[in-house]
């Protein structure tokens, strides 16, 4: 064993990253940039990186596009580590205005133009807008409150709460039926907060009335692809096809696991079980780094886990949710508001009837093209069906499409409880294009009071670390940062040029606080050099909040005009009716 504790012959510390989703090619990457100290291995059990984040190939000739995005669709202009990363592989994101519409007929509402739904519950609107303001002034008293318990407080109604207050807060966050448990603060940022609130700010006569600007990502499968190559070329060993089994144990020499080959099933992104003839193999790392969910983590650290790993990671719940991919366009219209409709447009809403949205109704008419819905059940308004129109929403398709043609993920969600609410069978089989499941993050309070608090306190003890989206909020900003903090606690580098980027450097610092308990301290503050020039010019407006920086293009579906070059997307599928089959 070499002098500062470390096992490999040439005195590197050898790493094992057990996941290759965001957070773990994170940590491979930022442990690449320094090959003299880290000798770096990533496995996972599946045969692509990636992890949650793929994409499906599609029939072009009749969809316009030859893939989608899975599941993973976009995100807001504050996920600088990503779209930086984005760019470090040569790939982009494209900006997208978001409209959704929730909720059907007489419960239907959008952030595009007011409803009846928003006329009939004015005094309700006007209440949300006071209650937002006061829980800002109170945070801390209202912060982990579960979002339910606020609404009764604040004497809402159930109609209101479930139709308005808990679809535009599983929206951004991916909550899903956890959104009831979810902390009010989530809701109260997302109406608030000038730098990240998607709905700031909050509109006192129709609840929101901004279209959120938001990123569409690029092809996932392209950019991980792309980025395990990088990797390979960085010295770092990627290893497809290879479950972790077991940590046998980690101590003074070493942390020792278990892996197995698995053969890669025919469609590798929903893999049955692994192989269990498969002979397992011992092997010995100085270091591990697990990018798993947790639940996985506990099961894999098994008998050398310790007590308070055993409860915080016990801690963190998940629901088994399937995303159905189909061009079903009747079950749409079946359940869902997919088009301007004048018979539920209002064109004045306030206390008098005096505040005038003709101008916003002017522009639905042409222009209310919805990319994300949720419906809630008629048997319970608090469950809920979400689903996007990936055809409105991602950004290599062509901009008119007959809606018969157009592509829908439709996510039923809470297998577990909810199973009796699925319409999923109403779907035309013959219109499923593929069905994935998910083992998705329930968001509730108790995950901010029993498992995020209490992270730092497992980081770095017996040669483990951990990083994943599940450390705070499913998204995938929060994995890659959290790839970024495993490896600058390591003794890797944040990058210099994000050091720069007062924004990205702030998110950073809080997340690595929260998850390490240590504030990190700049390495580069001082450097004149190019990449600390550019990093600086990359984050402008409030609080640097604004990004200006590479990895994402200025035009809508430039993807798009790329795509068609390279002969994966066609030109417009339909023209007239402004290119859609509208009632
Ligand atoms: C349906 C859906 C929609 C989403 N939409 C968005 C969105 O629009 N925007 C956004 O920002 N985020 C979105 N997210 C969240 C985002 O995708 C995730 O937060 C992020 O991709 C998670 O990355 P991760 O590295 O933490 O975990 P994962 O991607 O889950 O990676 C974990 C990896 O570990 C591997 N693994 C597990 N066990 C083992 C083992 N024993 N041995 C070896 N390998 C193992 C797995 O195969 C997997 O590849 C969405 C998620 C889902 C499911």
């Amino acid at each position: 064993m070499s002098q500062n504790g470390n096992t490999g012959k040439d005195g590197r510390k050898r790493v094992l990253v057990v996941g290759a989703g965001a957070a773990g090619m994170s940590t491979a990457y930022h442990l690449s940039n320094h090959p003299e100290k880290f000798d770096v291995t990533i496995i996972d059990s599946v045969d692509y990186c990636g992890g949650q984040a793929f994409s499906i190939p599609l029939d072009k000739e009749r969809h316009g596009a030859s893939w989608f995005n899975q599941g993973v669709q976009g995100g807001s202009y504050i996920f600088h580590h990503t779209l930086t990363m984005f760019a470090r592989q040569g790939y982009h994101a494209d900006p997208v205005k978001l409209q959704v519409s929730f909720g059907k007929a007489d419960k239907f509402w959008t952030n595009v133009f007011p409803t009846d739904f928003i006329a009939k519950h004015q005094a309700e609107v006007r209440r949300l807008a006071f209650m937002l303001k006061f829980m800002r002034w109170f945070e801390v008293l209202f912060a982990l409150l579960p979002l339910k318990v606020v609404f009764k407080l604040f004497l809402f109604s159930d109609e209101f709460t479930n139709v308005v207050g808990l679809p535009m807060t599983a929206l951004f966050l991916g909550t899903g039926n956890a959104t009831p448990e979810v902390p009010a603060i989530m809701l109260e940022r997302l109406c608030t907060s000038p730098t990240y609130g998607m709905w700031y700010p909050a509109d006192k006569n129709s609840v929101v009335s901004n279209l959120p600007p938001m990123v569409v990502f690029p092809n996932f499968t392209d950019f991980y692809t792309a980025w395990k190559k990088d990797l390979e070329s960085r010295g770092v060993t990627v290893r497809l096809s290879t479950e972790l089994t077991e940590v046998v144990h980690r101590n003074k020499r070493g942390v020792f696991v278990k892996t197995k080959p698995r053969t890669p099933v025919e469609d590798g992104h929903n893999p049955v079980g692994g192989d269990p003839d498969a002979i397992e193999s011992e092997e010995h790392y100085d270091e591990i780094v697990l990018c798993v969910l947790a639940d996985t983590a506990k099961k894999i650290l098994g008998k050398t886990s310790s007590w308070r790993e055993r409860r915080v990671l016990g801690s963190a719940k998940f629901s088994d949710d399937i995303t159905i991919t189909h061009n079903d366009s009747d079950y749409m219209k079946k359940y869902y508001e997919n088009f301007y409709d004048e018979g539920k447009a209002v064109k004045t809403l306030g206390k008098n009837g005096d505040m005038d949205h003709s101008s916003r109704l002017a522009f639905a008419k042409d222009n209310f093209r919805p990319m994300y819905y949720i419906r809630m059940y008629d048997g319970d308004l608090s469950k809920l069906e979400m689903c996007f129109d990936t055809t409105n929403y991602q950004s290599q398709f062509p901009q008119k499409v007959p809606f018969e043609q157009h592509v829908f993920q439709t996510i039923y969600l809470n297998k577990g409880r909810d199973r009796k609410h699925w319409t999923d069978n109403e779907i035309d089989k013959d219109k499923i294009i593929r069905a994935d499941w998910w083992h998705q993050l329930c968001h509730s309070w108790t995950h901010y009071v029993f498992v995020v608090p209490w992270m730092m306190f497992l980081q770095a003890k017996k040669r483990t670390r951990f990083a994943a989206s599940w450390t705070l909020v499913n998204a995938h900003e929060i994995a890659i940062m959290s790839g970024i903090a495993a490896a600058v606690d390591m003794g890797a580098d944040y990058p210099e040029d994000l050091e720069h980027d007062k924004f990205a450097l702030l998110c950073f610092r809080l997340y690595y606080l929260l998850a390490y308990g240590k504030w990190y301290r700049r390495k580069f503050k001082d450097s004149k050099s190019q990449k600390a020039k550019d990093g600086a010019s990359w984050a402008l407006g409030l609080y640097g909040s604004v990004y200006q920086g590479p990895g994402v293009s200025t035009t809508e579906r430039s993807v798009w005009r790329e795509e068609v070059k390279a002969g994966r997307s066609t030109e417009n599928l339909a023209d007239g009716n402004n290119g859609r089959s509208q009632p």
